[in-house]
């Protein structure tokens, strides 16, 4: 796969700054509604305005959007707020549409993600279309179809490309509708540099309650932005009536949160931190040493092992290593997790070399 083009949302031609503030309903329900929200979301400085049209529910039986019709509707909001409209697309005549009725930018959400049949059935209608596209991450932990999605969108030419993180579904009963595993937003920014990742913190929490804690994480891991639910009556919306908030909570909670800026974004901190990290890169270096000089012990180790017909695995001893290295981070400030997942990583590579050794003689 080549390089993967990215046009940054402030170069969209809609005038967005960064953070980038997405808000509106879940679902759109009627004009009234549309207009109501927009108007309470004046002077919030949202830069672009969703709302849910075709709706991928769960099991049927609830409200699965109102369809072609609300597309219309939309351009309330447009008028109220002066800002670019947005509606979630499942399948190629949802962008058919939706281009039809002007809408201006695009999201493809996580049920559509998914499915590289569903993604590539889009992309084929968006080729030499110019319209922003976001991609909501898969519902699964599965970042090869995160990056399969943006890579299938640029492929056919798009090149206003963002990402949205709406957490992942998990089995376990947690405070979070969709697990945030902040690791995976800030990999795939590892994989696509230059990609703006707004958080959704709505569908992460499926509750009022921890939205604006999820928030501030998502700002305070730099990413781009936010898309929040609003509704002018939560209670009584139609989809997701757990999750949302009014244009005044909205406001409330935009005010207080804290933007961190990017450290590109300031060049003179730049000097102020690099002391620090070349201390850190040192101590880097020095780490890797004494692990390469660990691994020759273990190698003696491996070679003892297989001249004494001994088997790789020693169980008492592995357990008494593992213990008294967690203790001594514990004592040192270290958590106990991260102490345990270091440990479980140089083992499994021990074992692995070990292993390796009496295959092979
Ligand atoms: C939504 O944005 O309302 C939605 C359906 O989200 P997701 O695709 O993240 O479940
Ligand atoms: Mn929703």
């Amino acid at each position: 796969m080549s390089e993967i083009e990215i046009v940054q949302p402030e170069d969209w031609g809609f005038n967005l700054k960064k953070p980038l503030m997405i808000a509106g309903p879940c679902s759109a329900e009627s004009p009234e509604q549309i207009d109501k929200i927009s108007k309470g979301l004046q002077g919030a400085g949202v830069d672009i305005f969703r709302a849910g049209i075709w709706k991928p529910r769960t099991r049927p039986g609830s409200f699965e959007g109102i369809g072609k019709e609300g597309l219309e509707w939309l351009k309330i909001a447009k008028e109220n707020l002066n800002i670019p409209i947005s509606v979630e697309v499942a399948n190629a005549r949802h962008v058919e549409e939706a281009l039809e009725c002007g809408i201006d930018i695009l999201w493809i959400g996580a049920r559509t993600t998914v499915n590289p049949f569903s993604v590539q059935e889009i992309c084929d209608v968006l080729k030499g279309v110019d319209i922003p596209v976001m991609v909501k991450n898969p519902i699964n932990p599965d970042l090869q179809l995160w990056l399969g999605a943006i890579e299938r969108l640029s492929a056919v030419g798009l090149k206003k490309i963002a990402a949205i993180h709406r957490g992942f579904s998990n089995r376990y009963i947690t405070e979070f509708r969709n697990a945030p595993e902040w690791s995976l937003p800030l990999r795939l920014k590892e994989m696509v540099p230059d990609i703006s990742i707004v958080s959704d913190p709505s569908h992460i929490c499926g509750n009022r309650e921890c939205l604006a804690d999820v928030s501030q994480k998502a700002l305070n891991f730099g990413l781009d932005g936010l898309m929040i639910e609003v509704h002018h009556d939560p209670d009584n919306a139609w989809s997701d009536a757990q999750q949302q908030i009014t244009p005044q909570t909205y406001k409330e909670m935009v005010d207080r949160l804290i933007i961190r800026k990017s450290i590109d974004s300031v060049p003179e901190l730049r000097s102020d931190l690099a002391s620090l990290r070349e201390k850190v890169d040192q101590m880097d270096k020095q780490l890797v040493e004494i692990l390469a000089e660990r691994f020759t012990y273990i190698s003696e180790i491996g070679e003892y092992k297989r001249l004494n017909n001994l088997s790789v695995f020693q169980k008492d001893r592995w357990k008494e290593v593992t213990d008294s290295r967690v203790n001594m981070g514990v004592e040192k400030n270290l958590s106990e997790d991260f102490m345990r997942a270091m440990m479980m990583a140089i083992h499994e590579e021990s074992i692995k070399q070990q292993e390796d050794m009496l295959e092979k003689k």
